[in-house]
């Protein structure tokens, strides 16, 4: 005798084709791009990403973020659409991203760390990843290390750094290629017709670990930073190490942010809520790798949020 699956097999049948046809978008996070030692696989050479931008162009359809959010959360995504963003604002961004992105004609948002404009001193984890290359680290420290200092308070990190440095008898290095933009590039970027500036907070903390006014500080200080180096006030947020929550999301909204981005892996189709935006983090992969890679996530069910 022939059996007929139940109703709720069905159902989800239905739905997973459903979620196949739905065209899927994808949104884009790259950090630094350039050489160097890199064990939290934040950067990625400028090799790989001129030919990341070349597969792009040629196999996807290169938009701009706010366009896409547009169209998403008018339930209307156009089939492989894909958006290109940068987290924290490397120079490196403005020296190496900013021409490949301008001869590949890529629209790119670039989330600035504002506390971080014009300073020698270099992020936390950039530190961290030098300390750890050095002889006398062990390895097996480095993940215990990245907890306690990305959960520290602002005022934590630099005794926990120093006792660090201390014990490797070095003093911090500075690189040209792990510094955040200064004031001059960050406005000549801003006039770029392929770049849309938006926010990543004053000095990039775990938001949701701050008291109510700290918080607010940090979200609201960035966007009036931003706007008074470049005369363009940003429209989207992203939150640092991704996390955030309800609360976060209602100061985000409530300082006249549009739009929030966070790091969840995913496809997006339709968006209910424009505040927790997935975005595919991207690593140092060759052309083909990164070929495979994006031809999954454009097939992959996207998620409605
Ligand atoms: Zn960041």
């Amino acid at each position: 005798m022939m059996r007929f699956p139940a109703n709720s097999v069905l159902r989800r049948a239905v739905r997973r084709a459903k979620q196949a046809f739905r065209p899927s978008c994808v949104i884009l996070l790259y950090h630094r791009i350039g050489n160097g030692t890199d064990r939290f696989r934040n950067c990625v050479t400028v090799e790989h990403f001129a030919s990341h931008l070349e597969i792009l162009r040629k196999y996807a359809k290169p938009v701009a973020l706010q366009t896409l959010i547009r169209n998403c959360a008018s339930r209307q995504p156009v089939r492989s659409a894909v958006a290109v963003t940068f987290d924290d604002g490397y120079g490196s961004t403005f020296d190496w991203a900013l021409p490949l992105l301008e001869h590949y004609k890529m629209p790119a948002t670039v989330f600035v760390v504002a506390g971080m404009l014009n300073s020698i001193r270099e992020f936390w984890w950039d530190q961290l990843d030098y300390i750890f290359s050095l002889p006398g680290f062990d390895h097996a420290e480095l993940n215990h290390y990245y907890a306690r200092l990305q959960h520290a308070k602002e005022s934590e990190r630099p005794n926990i750094l120093s006792r660090l440095w201390s014990r490797s008898g070095q003093k911090p290095p500075v690189r040209t290629s792990h510094r955040v933009m200064d004031s001059g590039q960050l406005r000549q970027m801003a006039k770029s017709p392929f770049i849309e500036l938006g926010a990543h907070t004053m000095t990039h903390p775990v938001l949701t670990r701050l008291d109510t006014v700290t918080r607010s500080a940090e979200i609201i200080n960035a966007r009036n930073v931003l706007r008074d180096i470049t005369g363009i006030t940003p429209m989207g947020f992203s939150y640092p190490h991704g996390v955030y929550d309800e609360s976060t999301i209602d100061v985000v909204r409530s300082c006249g942010y549009e739009y929030a981005c966070c790091s969840r892996p995913r496809g997006v189709a339709s968006l209910g809520c424009v505040y927790s935006i997935p975005r595919f983090a991207v690593p140092d992969w060759d052309g083909e790798t990164f070929s495979s890679k994006l031809e999954g996530w454009l097939a992959s069910p996207a998620v409605s949020r």
